[in-house]
């Protein structure tokens, strides 16, 4: 193990560390929220998110009571939207079965749809003041240099070893134990970054096993992810005679799920048999959006129709936009906006 690793690393932080984000010292509820965000989602993107997700739901029982329209489209734009119904999910549970309170301890966070036990220990530590460890993409990307561990750090043994190692790195005591998340956070945000790490200025390059061996860029291994083959969609914005926009809700599971989008489907004449109305091939063409999920790339075909308002096409809802408040994906919005279109 590293001599004083926690002791080093708390005096480094406070000198280098991040101590003015917005979600820094604000309770386990802001820490919750951030913690969600900032999975997938980098810090500069997800401030000004965060800031107006807790003006708008200020406490976890605002966040219960608010419609899961309304949280989904304070999402928007940060993509992977199962993050935001399962916050809204929890929400609910932690009013009615925790009276409001969030709970203390690892096992009931746990429990909670969306917090794993990376993200309890935030809780814990950073919202609570109380013992918890980290494992997050930061803290593995750490360990794995500091200590050369190599494969597919999201294998079981790998798991195993680096969950043994954030434990033991971890001080006792809740406050140090703050102190010591946010720092792993830091370090590897600022200093052990995914490339170019600043190894010069790291206060365990002495100790650093990737460092001594000259591989820093061999850790961690990248993660063999299956790519979906890319895909073509045809997004059909249809128009009434009073400007309004046909929305659909997309089902709750799968991409985009819960939000609110145009007709979608692999073709004008599939749309339109399933909206039951005959003129969709007079559609003009728009434009074309490209939109890279985790997975998979998406052409957004962008084609619009005019019909007369008494025309009612057999699903959806007509919608002004400049008055609609809930989630529409952000690809979405450019296409109605009609940005960027290539
Ligand atoms: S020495 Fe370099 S690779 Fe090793 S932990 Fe520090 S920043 Fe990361």
């Amino acid at each position: 193990m590293i001599d004083q690793f926690a002791q080093r690393l708390a005096a480094w932080q406070k000198q280098h560390g991040r101590h003015e984000l917005p979600w820094q010292r604000k309770g386990a509820y802001a820490t919750w929220i951030s913690e969600i965000m900032l999975q997938q989602t980098q810090v500069q993107v997800v401030i000004p998110y965060f800031e107006k997700f807790m003006q708008d739901f200020p406490t976890v029982s605002h966040l219960a009571n608010a419609s899961l329209d309304s949280v989904l489209s304070h999402w928007a734009g940060l993509g992977y939207y199962s993050r935001a119904r399962n916050l809204h999910k929890a929400a609910n549970i932690v009013v009615s079965e925790y009276n409001s309170e969030i709970p203390k301890d690892l096992d009931s966070l746990i429990q909670l749809p969306g917090i794993g036990r990376s993200t309890a220990g935030a809780i814990l530590s950073l919202g609570f003041g109380i013992r918890g460890v980290i494992q997050d993409g930061n803290v593995r990307r750490v360990l794995s240099r500091l200590f050369c561990i190599d494969g597919d750090l999201s294998k079981a043994d790998a798991q195993r070893t680096l969950w043994k190692l954030a434990d033991e790195l971890t001080p006792q005591s809740g406050s140090d134990a703050r102190i010591h998340t946010q720092a792993m956070m830091d370090l590897g945000s600022l200093i052990c970054r995914r490339t170019s790490p600043a190894c010069p200025q790291c206060p365990f390059s002495n100790d650093c096993q990737a460092l001594q061996r000259g591989e820093v860029s061999q850790f961690p291994q990248p993660k063999r992810v299956k790519q979906r083959p890319d895909e073509r969609w045809v997004v059909l914005q249809i128009i009434n005679e009073d400007n309004e926009v046909l929305l659909m809700q997309r089902p709750m599971s799968g991409v985009w799920g819960g939000l609110y989008t145009p007709p979608i489907g692999s073709s004008l004449s599939e749309i339109g048999k399933k909206l039951a109305i005959g003129d969709v091939l007079d559609a003009d063409y728009q434009g074309e959006l490209m939109h890279a999920f985790s997975h998979f790339k998406v052409h957004l075909e962008h084609y619009l129709l005019k019909i007369r308002s008494n025309d009612r096409p057999a699903l959806g809802e007509w919608h002004s936009l400049s008055l609609f408040q809930k989630g529409l994906p952000a690809p979405i919005q450019k296409l109605l906006l009609n940005k960027d279109l290539l």
